[in-house]
């Protein structure tokens, strides 16, 4: 079989992370040269190189170019093992993308999974363990690859330091999609993880949601002692056909308010688009898609990680996607197999 050629300069860790799961659930080797090329700092960081060493560990493969900075990988996956495995990344390089990457193989293994992994669990630009649980798994589940996370230990950037559990059944195909209508809003609410911060920090964060996304079910949750500190907002809402969970973090020079007033918006601006899926569980919907080998869904218009993941799930799978953006500002991606790789 060929290795299969991918250039990642036209995107970030997801282009390499997709690449992984790939490799593993289809037995292709690929190369990818220019890794996190639309990046400050290209190559492979702590949290990436941790997806590789924990691919290889799960499927007996072997990668190299495996060091922190480098550009360049060839990975070649062996027989994929389902077990127990345990990861830490060693920064707060995020969880949830390294579970991310492994769920597709460990569903396609024959024997369940029990993972353990440390690291970031509630990190700016990527999913927080609250998204995984609450939007992803449960859209997983609808497509019947089921697996069950527990958050064991909040994990903020900068430091880290968080762990989630996750069990994970085997699942022998994936079913397809046809997710156009969210249908009604049937809950909201609204919910403040804050740790060894001022309790008036997350009071305002949770006031300043509340003023642009009112809703009855609201709270702060005090965490217990940990490591590291932090705070977060956390603004859901479940319909008829799936939930939404718009998740903003604090950081130094970025007000209470704002931090509050960024979550409300971006589930606002969900709500007022009329779409099914969320801007994020597009771009994480891709691959498991493409497995089922077919599907439809409408969202809003998509972030560059749409383009970048299609490019490269389509250089595994023989299928191929499409994008249409309507009058309305609803997209509907598609996916149809190709009977042949040729055309
Ligand atoms: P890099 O280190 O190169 O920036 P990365 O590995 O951190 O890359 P990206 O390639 O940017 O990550 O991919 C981030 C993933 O996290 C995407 O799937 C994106 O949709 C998802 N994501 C980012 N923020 C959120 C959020 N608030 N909620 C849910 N998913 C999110």
């Amino acid at each position: 079989m060929k290795t299969i050629q991918l250039d990642g300069s036209s995107g970030g860790g997801q282009m390499l992370r997709t690449a992984l799961s790939l490799a593993m659930v289809t037995g292709q080797a690929f190369r990818m040269t220019n890794i996190r090329g639309q990046r400050r700092k290209p190559g492979l960081m702590r949290q990436h190189l941790t997806c590789v060493r924990a691919a290889c560990e799960i499927s007996n493969g072997t990668a190299d170019g495996a060091e922190i900075g480098s550009t360049e990988l060839v990975f070649r996956a062996g027989k994929v093992r389902g077990g127990s495995y345990q990861f830490a990344i060693g920064t707060a390089g995020s969880t949830s993308l390294l579970l991310q990457t492994l769920l597709p193989a460990l569903w396609s293994a024959k024997e369940p999974s029990v993972l353990r992994l440390e690291g970031g669990t509630h990190n700016p630009m990527a999913p927080p363990a609250d998204f995984i649980g609450r939007v992803f798994l449960p859209a997983m589940a609808e497509m019947g690859a089921t697996a069950e996370l527990r958050l064991i230990e909040t994990g903020f950037a900068p430091v880290g330091g968080g762990v989630i559990e996750c069990e994970v059944e085997p699942c022998a195909k994936l079913h397809r999609i046809e997710w156009m209508e969210r249908g009604e809003l049937r809950e909201k609410s609204i919910r403040v993880p804050v740790r060894d911060l001022p309790m008036s920090i997350a009071g305002r964060v949770l006031d300043s949601a509340l003023a642009a996304f009112p809703c009855e079910d609201a709270k702060v949750v005090a965490l217990p002692e940990g490591p590291g500190r932090g705070v977060a907002c956390f603004v859901e809402a479940s319909f008829d056909h799936g939930n939404e969970l718009c998740a903003t973090f604090g950081e130094h020079g970025t007000s209470s308010e704002k931090v509050g007033r960024r979550a409300a918006k971006m589930m606002n601006d969900f709500i007022g688009n009329g779409a099914a899926v969320g801007r994020h569980l597009a771009d994480q919907l891709l691959l498991p898609m493409a497995l089922a080998g077919g599907g439809r869904f409408t969202t809003m218009p998509p972030d560059s990680h749409v383009p970048t993941n299609i490019a490269v799930i389509e250089e595994f799978l023989p299928v191929k996607f499409s994008c249409e953006k309507g009058d309305n500002g609803v997209c509907e991606v598609s996916l149809r197999s190709r009977d042949s790789r040729a055309d």
